[in-house]
């Protein structure tokens, strides 16, 4: 069985990491996925030890920071900012027993023209680069590909050939239902259970019934409100071994018109049916 996550893109525009504490508390969420750019909106009003001091006597627990983006072929003054961030997002995770930070393939109308081999030989490389400053930290990169091919690594088969010849016990990967559809509608949501023991966050969403290359983020929807086949893919989670939490994930401009403590109580109503 699953434990029920919540990640905190779903209300990341009418809630604040406070508010997403006490209502993922309140309504027995298991695991919050943090969100890097919330966080630092919460450090404006709060302190390191704020935030150990909530989960010190919560059943909630931290999980994954969101999210390290465009990793890809940066520039120097790019890369510089992102490992910027990454050091933060580090020392944060240290410091609460955060065991996990999501890492994002670049998403540029150049970059996700490149070939399979450059696209490869960039990820192994970055990947190596920021497990080299994680690792101190006690902290593991979750590689989550994206299924839209704006993206530059699509596939779970792509990301774990990636991941695979990283080979370090600090890099795995993230599975996403929607990013699983965006792909190839679920046909090879089997291949999820080659993964094994690399699975180290599962993402959970439903979404619009449209044709790829009309579908978006923005057209995700609660978990059994939507067209993805959840079961087969948790399924799939739960062969490779994976007892972690399902976190709901959704970019759903509705959600954000809607007071967050409705959202947070619908996600968790429609989302336990599927751990
Ligand atoms: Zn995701």
């Amino acid at each position: 069985m699953l434990k029920l996550g919540y990640n905190e893109a779903t209300c990341k525009e009418n809630s604040s990491v406070a508010r997403d504490l006490e209502l993922c508390e309140k309504y027995g969420y298991d695991y919050i996925e943090l969100r890097l750019d919330m966080l630092k909106e919460y450090f404006k009003t709060h302190t390191i030890d704020d935030l150990k001091a909530f989960f010190a006597k919560s059943h909630l627990k931290p999980f994954a920071f969101n999210s390290i983006e465009n990793i890809n072929f940066c520039t120097p003054a790019e890369w510089d900012t992102l490992v910027e961030l990454f050091t933060f997002g580090c020392k944060t995770a240290q410091a609460i027993g955060n065991p996990y930070i999501i890492v994002v393939p670049t998403v540029t109308p150049e970059h996700c023209a490149k070939n399979e081999k450059e696209i490869f030989d960039d990820s192994v490389k970055v990947l190596n680069q920021l497990a080299d400053i994680a690792e101190p930290y006690g902290v593991k990169l979750s590689f989550e590909p994206i299924g839209d091919r704006r993206w530059c690594c699509n596939s779970v088969r792509q990301a774990l050939e990636i991941v695979q010849a990283v080979n370090r016990d600090s890099v795995g990967i993230t599975v996403d239902c929607i990013n699983v559809y965006l792909h190839d509608k679920c046909a090879d949501a089997e291949y999820i259970r080659n993964l094994k023991d690399k699975l180290f966050v599962f993402h959970i969403n439903d979404c619009e019934d449209l044709p790829l290359g009309i579908l978006d983020h923005c057209h995700r929807i609660m978990p059994g409100k939507g067209t993805i086949p959840i079961k087969s893919v948790a399924d799939a989670v739960r062969a490779c071994g994976y007892d972690g939490p399902a976190c709901l994930e959704l970019f759903r401009p509705e959600y954000w018109e809607m007071d967050a403590e409705a959202v947070i109580k619908m996600g968790a109503d429609c989302t336990r049916p599927f751990l």
